[in-house]
């Protein structure tokens, strides 16, 4: 039995997603074999024609699983279908999907008479059925085209604390509606009695990664300095993204050699335009090719991104970039840009920094906390952490006890470039997966990649081998992470936000 998605039509958000998980899949079209032993879970996210209908029902029926949309599923089955347009969804608080808690969408939803279906998760409109001797899952929104959206937007972020901290970042929350595509795909992976596969997201079967980013902003070489300095202390290698304007500063930066060299920017400011764009990142990569400084990737000034942003990335070629407002508290991946698949890989971060939580009136204290909460939620959610900083904001005592925190955690300490390279290398390893009986079968010896395998009872992540005896393992019952209270507040209109954002537009004016 062969463990493979298969997605009907083209999907590229789909494909990105599956990329992230980390889980083999093919395209799909009416001229391909699809069977039980073919296919573990096929995708639908596209109408189905008339006369291809047969197929898709005949695997369903038999035994097959199928995750698609409330638009698929009305027409598949010719029901009525209602439309609803919102901002966002909130996940039950007991349901398989709990830990999501808000999701934003920003989309028109879509839902059949739910009579005829089983509840899975009340708050996200999904629902399960079993049809024949096989199982679908019906999500209300349509995910390939929410992973496509570029729009961004001022969001606040949760803590325990009446005033939240906010930023401009992408509007639709892609890291959440992985999870739950991966959660899904789970479900209905164990329906079938199969076990569910995916390449694990750290190297060495590590449980997480620590990745520290610096957005130099003008900072003096003291403040560099002073950074440096904790940054050791911890055995941290950060990442620093470097503005140009000095060529002292850009001296004293070269003679960290124990740090990532990164490109932040020579004006701080993104264009909407291909040539300004071109033009402002050209006179900072000579800037600092005179100091002997080689850039590795690239972190966009406020976190913005464009697609003519994108395109001149794509054309200089560096490792990777990182931009919030196209995707944060999520994994890397290639994004999807007029049409094809970009060259430069996207590292997304939390974008809430220091400098935010002290404009949202935090005590170093709670700013603290902030972070251990972060990074311990992340630790249980398998997302890698990776927070960013600007050195001439100092902070330097908070982020000492944050490294010291990090340094408890059984966690690899790397930089973006380390992380992009090897997450490159996981993209490369492609194993074709298959299940028999009680063993894993692969067609890939041992490597740098990792397997995570879930069955019902629990999950364990294990070295990729050509053989895996899953009854010589021990599966460890999953955490259940609890839902947040009272995220309703995260979205509810406050002046802060307008008042934050009349600001921000005013900041890039001045420069
Ligand atoms: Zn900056």
């Amino acid at each position: 039995m062969r463990l493979k998605i298969g997605i009907w039509g083209f999907q590229p958000g789909y494909e990105i997603i599956l990329e992230q998980i980390g889980i083999p899949y093919e395209k799909i079209s009416e001229d391909t074999n699809i069977t039980l032993e073919n296919y573990s879970v096929i995708i639908i996210s596209e109408i189905v024609q008339e006369s291809d209908k047969p197929v898709i029902l005949e695997y369903l029926n038999t035994g097959g699983s199928v995750l698609l949309n409330a638009r698929c599923w009305a027409n598949l089955y010719r029901k009525k279908l209602k439309q609803k347009k919102v901002r966002f969804l909130i996940s039950d608080n007991n349901s398989i999907y709990s830990s999501l808690g808000l999701v934003d969408i920003y989309t028109k939803i879509s839902f059949v008479d739910s009579r005829e279906l089983d509840i899975l998760d009340e708050g996200l409109k999904i629902y399960s059925t079993k049809i024949g001797n096989g199982f679908a899952l019906i999500f209300p929104f349509e995910i390939n085209s929410l992973v496509l959206d570029t729009q961004s937007l001022r969001k606040r972020f949760y803590t325990e604390r009446k005033e939240l901290p906010s930023e401009i970042v992408a509007r639709v929350s892609k890291g959440k509606l992985r999870e739950l595509v991966r959660i899904s795909l789970e479900r209905l992976h164990h329906k079938r009695g199969l076990p569910f596969v995916h390449k694990w997201y750290f190297p060495d079967s590590s449980e997480n990664v620590f990745i520290f980013r610096l957005d130099t902003d003008f900072c003096s070489s003291h403040q560099a300095n002073n950074m440096v300095e904790v940054c050791r202390k911890n055995g941290i290698s950060a990442t620093w993204f470097l503005d140009t304007t000095s060529k002292e500063r850009l001296q004293n930066y070269a003679e960290m050699k124990d740090q990532e060299l990164a490109l932040h920017c020579d004006r701080h400011l993104v264009f909407d335009d291909y040539k300004s764009n071109l033009d402002n990142i050209k006179t900072a990569l000579s800037k600092l090719e005179k100091s002997r400084i080689n850039p590795t990737g690239f972190a966009a000034p406020f976190g913005d991104w464009n697609p003519e942003l994108a395109k001149v990335l794509d054309d200089i070629n560096l490792e990777y970039s990182s931009e919030f407002t196209l995707d944060y508290d999520d994994l890397p991946f290639y994004p999807f840009i007029n049409g094809k698949f970009s060259k430069v890989l996207q590292i997304p971060i939390h974008p809430i920094s220091l400098g935010w939580l002290r404009r949202s009136h935090f005590l170093p204290k709670e700013m603290l906390n902030y972070y251990l909460r972060l990074i311990d939620d992340k630790f249980h959610s398998n997302e890698p952490i990776i927070i960013y900083h600007h050195p001439h904001q100092e902070y330097l005592d908070i982020l000492d006890q944050v490294f010291q925190s990090v340094n408890k955690y059984k966690i690899q300490k790397m930089t973006m470039f380390e992380y992009a390279k090897w997450w490159k290398k996981r993209i490369d390893t492609q194993p074709d997966l298959y299940f028999e009986e009680t063993s894993l079968r692969s067609n890939l010896e041992k490597g740098d990649i990792s397997l995570r395998i879930t069955l019902e009872k629990g999950s364990i992540i294990t070295k990729l081998n050509k053989r895996i005896d899953l009854a010589n393992l021990k599966f460890i019952k999953q955490k259940k992470v609890e839902r947040q209270p009272d995220l309703n507040r995260l979205r509810k209109w406050c002046w802060r936000d307008v008042l934050y954002n009349y600001e921000s537009i005013r900041g890039k004016r001045k420069k």
